[in-house]
């Protein structure tokens, strides 16, 4: 399949070739016509793979989408589309990804990325009025909820990125927590290079009726 069959705006599919992108990966051909239609997912990704273009570009796709039809003015510091990774590099990384394939998008997608070990200052201004999607180590995520710089109460879409890092990092409590304050109803992927007890444990709870891919 090309990126064209896999159901892309043009936005997006005219970036893709500007990146040269030729061809998606098997984890990009799997993934992304199933996040489009709204679909939960549990993948087995290394890095590599091409998992972050296989979550970022349907988001993207789903949040521009909504943003066309919606008003989201009366918002406050909200955020729709989350998500949650171990580190503070790979934090910075997928939000430039996520900006770079969102260049076409004409600024509709708001993406904020934040992380420990820097000022939290310059993350609540970036917040302010909310934001499209977020990309965020657990803690300082819990720590900016709890100044009210941002509320989970409108997530529509959760992608758990490297999952088993974050379990073994000892964010267990952090995840915990942060899912509580994200809505019953939303689309949830879920990327891990290993399945470990805590993460199958994890995919069994928080999952409904996910799409598999196993590369
Ligand atoms: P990731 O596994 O998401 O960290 O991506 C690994 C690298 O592959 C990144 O540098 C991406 O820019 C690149 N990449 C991802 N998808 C494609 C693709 N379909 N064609 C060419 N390069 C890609």
């Amino acid at each position: 399949a090309n990126f064209t069959e896999l159901g892309l705006i043009s936005p997006l599919l005219t970036r893709l070739t500007e990146m040269e992108y030729l061809q998606p990966t098997p984890i990009q051909a799997q993934a992304i016509p199933s996040v489009l239609a709204g679909r939960d997912l549990i993948a087995g990704a290394n890095t590599g793979s091409g998992k972050t273009a296989a979550f970022a570009l349907p988001l993207l796709q789903q949040l521009h989408t909504e943003k066309q039809l919606s008003d989201t003015s009366s918002k406050g510091n909200y955020v729709t589309g989350l998500i949650l990774v171990p580190t503070r590099e790979l934090a910075i990384q997928v939000a430039d990804s996520i900006k770079s394939y969102a260049a076409h998008l004409n600024g509709a997608v708001k993406t904020v990325a934040v992380f420990g070990g820097v000022s939290a200052n310059t993350q609540m201004l970036a917040l302010r009025g909310g934001t499209d999607i977020l990309v965020a180590t657990p803690g300082r995520l819990l720590d900016l909820i709890s100044s009210n710089a941002i509320k989970l109460d409108r997530v529509k879409t959760l992608v758990l990125d490297e999952a088993d890092r974050m379990l073994s990092l000892g964010f267990t409590d952090e995840l915990s927590a942060l899912l509580a304050l994200t809505p019953k109803q939303k689309q949830i992927l879920l990327f891990s290079a290993t399945f470990p007890e805590q993460v199958q444990t994890l995919t069994q709870e928080l999952l409904n009726d996910p799409v598999e891919i196993q590369l």
